[in-house]
C-alpha cells in the first residue's frame, strides 16, 4: 500500500523510534511549512544477531526501495540516519544538506564532543566531513565557532545560569507557537498568585545554590515577554534575583515587545543590575508587523532602542526572522540597513519553523510563507553584510520543523557575546530555572549527562506543582551537589 503522501510509517523497535522521528521530519516527511510531496515507510528487524533496515520512498506513483543489514556495534543510531538520508538522496537524486548527518538541534555539541577528545582541528573537520557527511565550508564553520565557545563551556562545575520564564504576552504573534498567555486577560488574583510562585521558586533556587555553594553567574529573564508584567511584580521578581545573587557576570531581559517598555520598566531593570537587553522587532516592515499581530509600530522599536542605549545598558540584542508571511529579500534588506546603522552589540537571525500550535499554521497566511530559495537568499545576505559590520557568529541551533540547511544565528561584536545563549545551548553547566515551563538542568559529573526537572507551562498549573517540583529539584541538586550519584 502507498502511504499518504508527506507521511512516514515506521515499523521497528521502539528505541529507535525518534531517531527515525527526526531524521524523517528533516527530510519533510513530516511538519514544515513547505513539506515534500513525498510519504515513505521504514522498517528495522532484528535478524540473527544483525539489524536489517529497509526502506520504500513513494513520489507521484513511484516506488523506490532499498536494504541494508548491519551489527550492534556499529552504533546503530548513526548508521540508520546515514542510510536513510543517503537512500533520500539516492532515490530523489538531492543533494546532501549542508549538515550532513548532524540532523539534530544542536550540532555544536557533537563538536564539542570531538574537542574534547582532540586538539587538532584539522582532524575535527576531516571527521565531520567523512564521518557525518558534513559540507567543508560549514564544518570550517562549526569549528571556528566551537573555538569562540569554549572559554564559556569549560567553566568551574560550581558554576551555574538562572533563567526565568514568564509566559505572558501583550499580544498573541501570528507566528508563535509558545504558549504564552495574554497579560491584560488575566484576573489580579490570577497574576499575584504567579508572581508569588515565581519569587518563592527563586528562593527555592537561592538556598540550594548557598547550600551547595554553587554561583549564579548568568541570570537570563525570559518568556514571553517579561516586561509586559504589572510594574509591581517585576519589580518583586528583579529584587528576589538581586537579592539573592552576587556577582552576576551578565543579566538579560528579554523585552520583545516595545510596547511593553516605557521607560519606567526599563529604568526598573536598570535600578535591580540588568545589563542586557533584547528588543526583537522580528522585521521592520509597518505592513509585516500588522500581519502578525506586533501592534506597535516600526517607530517604536527606534524610540526603545535610543531609550535603552540612554539608559546605560551595555549589551542591545536584536532578533529578526526570515521567511515570515508576504517578507521579501528587499525587507531583510532593509532590516540589516536598520541594524547597520543602530548597530546593537547583538543580532540574532532566526527562521521561521511553523510549529502546529502557531495560529498561522492554520491561517490563510501560511500560502504567502517565501520559499524556502528565498529565505535562503536572506540568511545569506544577513550572514555577509553582519560579518562585513564586525559581527561574529558565535551560537547557534535548529529547530525541529526547520528546512534542511537553515539554523539559528546569534551574531556579537567583539567582547559582547553572551555566555548564557552558549551555556544553554552546548548544555556543558547546569542551568537553574524558575517559572511556568521551565527546565532545570543539572549537569551531572561525568560532565556531559544532564538530569531534568520540568515545570508545568500553563502558570495555574505550575503554582498547583509548585512545592512538588521544589522538592524533586532539592532531591535531584543533593544528588548532584551532595556527591550522591557517584
Ligand atoms: S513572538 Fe514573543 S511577543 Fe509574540 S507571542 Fe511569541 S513570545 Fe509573545
Amino acid at each position: 500500500m502507498i502511504p499518504d503522501l508527506q507521511a512516514y510509517h515506521y515499523d521497528g523497535p521502539a528505541e529507535f523510534h525518534a531517531i527515525v522521528g527526526q531524521i524523517m521530519a528533516y527530510l519533510g516527511y513530516a511538519g514544515g511549512h513547505e513539506p515534500l510531496p513525498v510519504g515513505s515507510e521504514i522498517v528495522l528487524k532484528e535478524v540473527e544477531g544483525q539489524y536489517v533496515l529497509e526502506g520504500w520512498f513513494y513520489r507521484e506513483g513511484m516506488r523506490w526501495h532499498s536494504q541494508a543489514a548491519f551489527l550492534e556495534k556499529d552504533e546503530p543510531g548513526r548508521v540508520i540516519k546515514n542510510l536513510i538520508l543517503h537512500w533520500h538522496q539516492r532515490c530523489y537524486g538531492t543533494a546532501h544538506s549542508r549538515w550532513g548527518t548532524l540532523t539534530g538541534v544542536r550540532p555544536t555539541k557533537l563538536v564539542h564532543h570531538l574537542r574534547d577528545q582532540e586538539d587538532d582541528e584539522k582532524r575535527i573537520t576531516d571527521i565531520l566531513v567523512s564521518q557525518y557527511h558534513v559540507q567543508p565550508d560549514t564544518a570550517q564553520y562549526l569549528v571556528t565557532m566551537t573555538r569562540l565557545q569554549r572559554p564559556y563551556i569549560e567553566r568551574p562545575v560550581h558554576d551555574a545560569a538562572l533563567y526565568i520564564g514568564i509566559p505572558y504576552c501583550p499580544s498573541h504573534c501570528l507566528y508563535c507557537s509558545f504558549p504564552s498567555r495574554l497579560a491584560g486577560a488575566e484576573a489580579q488574583p490570577v497574576m499575584e498568585r504567579f508572581i508569588r510562585a515565581v519569587v518563592q521558586d527563586i528562593h527555592d533556587i537561592a538556598a540550594l545554590c548557598r547550600q551547595y555553594d554553587i554561583h549564579i553567574r548568568s541570570v537570563y529573564i525570559g518568556g514571553g515577554t517579561p516586561t509586559c508584567l504589572p510594574l509591581d511584580g517585576q519589580e518583586a521578581v528583579l529584587r528576589a534575583v538581586a537579592g539573592n545573587f552576587g556577582n552576576i557576570e551578565e543579566w538579560t531581559v528579554e523585552a520583545g515587545r516595545p510596547d511593553t517598555t516605557g521607560k519606567d520598566v526599563l529604568a526598573l531593570l536598570r535600578r535591580y543590575g540588568v545589563n542586557r537587553i533584547s528588543v526583537n522587532p522580528q522585521t521592520m516592515q509597518q505592513h509585516l508587523l500588522d500581519l502578525l499581530g506586533r501592534r506597535h509600530r516600526v517607530e517604536d522599536v527606534f524610540a526603545m532602542f535610543s531609550r535603552c542605549r540612554s539608559m546605560g545598558f551595555s549589551v542591545i540584542n536584536m532578533d529578526f526572522i526570515a521567511g515570515l508571511p508576504e517578507q521579501t529579500l528587499a525587507d531583510m534588506q532593509e532590516n540589516m540597513e536598520i541594524v547597520c546603522q543602530l548597530h546593537p552589540e547583538n543580532v540574532t537571525i532566526h527562521t521561521l519553523a511553523l510549529k502546529k500550535r502557531a495560529p498561522l499554521f492554520h491561517h490563510p497566511l501560511r500560502q504567502h510563507i517565501p520559499p524556502a530559495a528565498e529565505v535562503s537568499r536572506m540568511i545569506h545576505y544577513c550572514e555577509e553584510i553582519l560579518q562585513q559590520h564586525g559581527y561574529i557568529p558565535y551560537y547557534m541551533y535548529r529547530q525541529k520543523y526547520m528546512a534542511g540547511s537553515f539554523a539559528n544565528v546569534g551574531y556579537a561584536q567583539s567582547g559582547t557575546i553572551s555566555q548564557y545563549n552558549i551555556q544553554m545551548m552546548e548544555e556543558r553547566q547546569t542551568i537553574l530555572s524558575a517559572g511556568p515551563g521551565s527546565t532545570t538542568k543539572f549537569l551531572s559529573h561525568d560532565g556531559h549527562s544532564l538530569k531534568k526537572i520540568y515545570m508545568p507551562k500553563d502558570p495555574e498549573a505550575y503554582v498547583q506543582a509548585l512545592s512538588k517540583r521544589m522538592r524533586q529539584r532539592r532531591h535531584l541538586c543533593a544528588m548532584i551537589y551532595g556527591g550522591d550519584d557517584r
